[in-house]
Formats: C-alpha cells, structure tokens, sequence
C-alpha cells in the first residue's frame, strides 16, 4: 500500500475513535490518566502513560515518524497491509539480492508473520555471517526517525556494522512520541529483562539498499479505531495475565493455535486473524477478572472481550441460529410473566431451546417449583405477618 494512502487511513480510523465518543471531541487528558493499581513502582506508572500517550497520537506519530526516517539517502518504509504484504516484499528483496543465509533470533512477530515457513520455502540457510539478517526493533521513535533496539554484550551492535543487510519488521502500534518517552521504556523494560539485555541502541539507518523496515498493520487499524480495544495494543507480551487465567490453564496453548494465547489473545487474535475463525476465544473468558490485577499497564482485557462480544454481533458475525436462541433468550429472561410461569411451563420452553446441550448423559438440572421473584415476594410477605 502507498504510504500516503495508509496515512490517510489511520487518520480516518482516529476521527471515527473522535466520532465514537459520544460525539465530543477526544478528550486526550483522560486516557493519559496512568491507571496502574497493581503495581507500586512509580516508573512502571510513567510507562503505562507513555504508552497510552504514543497510541492516541499514533497518526500524528506515524507521519513524523516517516519524515524523520526517510528523510535521509531515500531510505524507504514498506507499509505492510497484511503477512502477505510482508511477505511478498521479503521475497522481492530475497530475489533482488540474492540471498540464500539468514539470521535471525526470536520475536513473537516473525512467529506472527510466519517467517519460519517463509524461510523454509525459500531454501535459506541458517549461519551467523548470513547475507540478511533480521533484528528485533523494540521501538521505533517518532521524533527522530530512529529505531530503538535492546541489546546484550554488544553483539547487536556488532552485527548492525557488518555487511549484512538489516530487516526490522514492527508493528504500526510501535511507534513512540518522543526519544525522552523512549528511554523511559528502555529504563523500565531493561531493569525488568536484565539477564536478557543489558543495553539499547537508538539506530538510524543511512544507506540505502542495506536497511529495510517493514511496518505492519495486519488488523492493527482496526482494532485503533475501536474505543476500547485499541488500547490492548499497548501490551508488552510479558505472559503475566496468561499465568494466572483459569481458562488457559485447563486448555492451554493448543487451542489458540497461535503465538498469542491467553487473556490478551481473547481481544487481540480475532483481528490479527480472523474473526470467523477466531470469535471462539472471546466467547472462552469467563469473567474472573484476573488477568487484569496483574496485568503491569493495567489494561482492562475484561471489558474488552465483552466489547469484542459486541461487535461480533453488532456486526453479524455470529451465527444466525446463535443470534435467534440469544435473541428468544433475552425475550425470555426480561418477560417476569414468563419468568412466572409454572416448572412444568419452564421445563417445556428451556428443553425446547436447550434439547442439544442436555442428553441422556448430561441431564438437565431440576427447575424449582415457582421462581425465584414469586420466592422473593412470598419471603417478604412471611416477614410482614
Ligand atoms: S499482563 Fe498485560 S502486558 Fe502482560 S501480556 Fe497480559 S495484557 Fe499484555
């Protein structure tokens, strides 16, 4: 995609964000609010608002982001609608130049890209003097077009200088405002991974033909032009709220399918996937709330898959059948003269929409004999004689 119209797409998604509250303007100084019970530390605080700051002013962001980066030697951003966009331009440059070594380390993007099967296809081999090599970007910042990397005894940076040629793919939602907010989250993310990295690199590519950054959307945009759900992308995969899920922790990774799994997973895979076949694992959490007391930004993952919910349906993605037994639910449930009727009256409608789901091994839990309001209202009667 041309990055001028890509641009003008992530403004439309911000002024539909404008138009979804309620009408009024955006008021920015609400979202940066740092909403951090969980935890004491007064940097993790600064980081959460950070965050949520760099992704309210992700347009603005992006643009100044592209100016500072392009600006120098013609370097060039691949805007990436989706993995085969991604794809396809690593494909370009493998042809172009060439290349038949790579490196690379790990990152939950090349797994969500699919690079693996990508370099499988592509017959290249493995070596650590490889002709590409794929560094992991942590951020990229948008005031001074720079790229931030973590790093570990220098051998990052080492390999920044070799002659390989350089490939950092990110996602849009990456973007930082500002070099200072960038060592925040350096500060923060360094002392919380310290036997991983020990230091970070701010990078400036300017040769062309030697460095290629590829920025991904890959249902990204959609999910920022969501009130409420755009703000899971401010996630750092740290894995805390899968940990304590009950779900996860009976069902695992196998049914995600995924890179991602667990709480954040619920929001986040039915628009980096798809929704038909990811819907099922908003429909999984069951409320407990968990994963939110740990969660170090605080992010409300609990109204976001009832959100999720929501526009499932709002948006017709649920099945028709599903929509009908909800719809004569809802009709049911909010009826007290229904609610009223008599067991036998109640048995016969709940086996009429529920004959599948009880069978002879499962039986169907016995109904009291009146409901509970005709309870209610009889208690309080006794209680008054
Ligand atoms: S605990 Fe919070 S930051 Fe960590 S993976 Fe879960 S949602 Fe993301």
């Amino acid at each position: 995609m041309d990055s001028n119209m890509y641009l003008d797409f992530i403004k439309d998604s911000k002024s539909i964000i404008e138009k979804n509250i309620d009408g009024k303007e955006n008021d920015n100084s609400k979202s940066y609010i740092p909403i951090l019970s969980c935890t004491q530390c007064n940097d993790t605080e600064y980081l959460s608002s950070v965050l949520r700051k760099s992704l309210e002013n992700l347009d603005e962001n992006l643009i100044k982001f592209d100016g500072k980066y392009s600006s120098k030697n013609g370097l060039k951003i691949y805007w990436a609608d989706d993995y085969n966009d991604v794809l396809s331009g690593l494909h370009t440059i493998v042809s172009k130049k060439n290349i038949k070594t790579v490196y690379y380390q790990n990152d939950y993007l090349y797994d969500e890209v699919g690079l693996n099967d990508f370099i499988r296809k592509e017959k290249l081999i493995y070596s650590d003097n490889a002709d590409v090599q794929f560094i992991k970007v942590e951020k990229l910042v948008a005031d001074t077009g720079s790229i931030l990397i973590f790093d570990k005894d220098m051998l990052v940076s080492g390999r920044l200088d070799n002659k390989s040629i350089n490939i950092f793919l990110v996602g849009i939602e990456q973007v930082i405002s500002t070099i200072a907010d960038a060592e925040i989250y350096s500060k923060v993310m360094l002392s919380a991974c310290e036997n991983v990295y020990d230091s970070s690199i701010f990078y400036h590519p300017v040769l062309k033909g030697k460095d290629y950054l590829f920025l991904i959307d890959n249902g990204r945009s959609t999910m920022l032009s969501m009130k409420k759900q755009r703000e899971a992308l401010i996630c750092l995969h740290c894995g805390r709220c899968k940990n304590v899920c009950s779900v996860y922790n009976v069902v695992g990774n196998k049914p995600y399918n995924n890179v991602f799994a667990g709480p954040i997973a619920s929001v986040i895979l039915p628009f980096f996937e798809t929704i038909e076949s990811y819907k099922h694992v908003s429909y999984a959490c069951l409320m407990c709330g968990s994963c939110e007391k740990v969660c170090p930004l605080s992010i409300p993952i609990r109204d976001m898959v009832i959100e999720n919910r929501k526009y499932f349906r709002e948006n017709k993605c649920v099945d028709s059948s599903d929509n009908s037994r909800y719809m004569a639910y809802k009709k049911m449930v909010t009826n007290r003269n229904k609610m009223n009727k008599s067991k036998f009256l109640r048995s016969r409608t709940l086996k009429k929409y529920l004959s599948k789901t009880f069978r002879k091994k499962r039986k169907m839990p016995p109904l009291e004999v009146s409901s509970f309001n005709k309870q209610y209202l009889q208690k309080i009667e006794n209680n008054g004689k």
